[in-house]
């Protein structure tokens, strides 16, 4: 598998400092790596030669899926969700990225989107496409929380608060399952609804976190100018970049929580940075047609 580059967390200051995941590739970014190492083994000793996966237009999957698939010798499927998106490839940055890396497509209208995981769409799929190794959306199985068990390292037990984003869960139960017990593990979701402690504590095996619920911006993928004002202040101060969907709303809610002494006074902090950084592209095409200060 890929070399993980020597990625030593960076210090923001003396209470918060980033393990920066997101540099441990460029294109199979972060999280998403970690979340398709054991998948892709185990697809190379099923002998399949073909991943299938699910996701929307922006997601960072698709676009890791696609190039995992191209890098280790598969083809790739990307089942995606909106009818719409057929003629509009061009011009979607994600989309773009994941059919240069070989991917084929295959638009799914939202109410079939929905039915994606039953057995009759799957039957329909191998019609359709023959064997794959299926991946499930947001690539969330117990061989992507083993993987997102080995972003944490010995060294980081010195940390007292560990904080990442959420999306399915996957990440953060990866996070608990390896942390200490005198460690605390905060996500922050990136969409709203409260369904995901029920699926975090699926997979969870201690009980050493919590969810910080009010900083999702509005829904996934929403965004206002306080965000994006914070993202590009955030990259001038420190030199790194944050994404809009998940990395960045996680480092305001951090900084929020910090201004109003959510964390013991010399409480040492580590942000997870999970990656995400190939849909600023995309964001940055809706907030030039919403005439909103674009991601530096
Ligand atoms: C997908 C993604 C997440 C969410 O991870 P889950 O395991 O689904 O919770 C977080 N951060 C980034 C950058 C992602 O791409």
């Amino acid at each position: 598998m890929l070399k993980i580059t020597d990625n030593k967390n960076l210090k923001i200051d003396n209470q918060l400092f980033v393990k920066p995941d997101y540099l441990i590739d460029p294109f199979i970014s972060g999280n998403k790596y970690r979340k398709l190492k054991y998948n892709i083994l185990e697809a190379k000793k099923q002998d399949s030669k073909t991943l299938l996966t699910f996701g929307g237009a922006f997601s960072n999957h698709i676009a890791a899926v696609a190039a995992a698939g191209s890098r280790f010798g598969f083809q790739t499927i990307g089942v995606i969700r909106g009818e719409e998106l057929l003629n509009k490839i061009q011009g979607n940055a994600t989309l773009e990225f994941a059919q240069n890396h070989g991917m084929q497509f295959h638009f799914v209208s939202r109410e079939m989107y929905r039915e994606k995981q039953t057995d009759v769409f799957i039957e329909d799929l191998k019609k359709q496409f023959g064997d794959f190794y299926l991946i499930s959306e947001g690539g969330t199985n117990n061989l992507a929380i083993k993987g997102c068990e080995e972003i944490l390292t010995e060294q980081d037990s010195e940390f007292d608060f560990i904080t990442c984003p959420v999306g399915t869960g996957g990440t953060i139960s990866g996070l608990i399952n390896s942390s200490g017990n005198h460690q605390k593990i905060l996500g922050f979701p990136a969409l709203k609804g409260d369904f995901l402690r029920k699926d975090i504590s699926k997979f969870a095996k201690r009980d050493n976190w919590d969810l910080i619920t009010d900083f999702h911006f509005g829904g996934y993928a929403k965004i206002n100018s306080e965000l994006i004002s914070f993202i590009n202040d955030f990259k001038r101060q420190f030199n790194i970049p944050l994404d809009p969907i998940y990395t960045g709303k996680m480092a305001f809610g951090v900084f929020d929580l910090i201004k109003n002494g959510y964390f013991p006074k010399d409480a040492k902090i580590l942000m997870i940075h999970t990656g995400g950084l190939q849909g600023i592209n995309g964001m940055n095409r809706i907030l030039e047609k919403k005439n909103m200060i674009k991601i530096q």
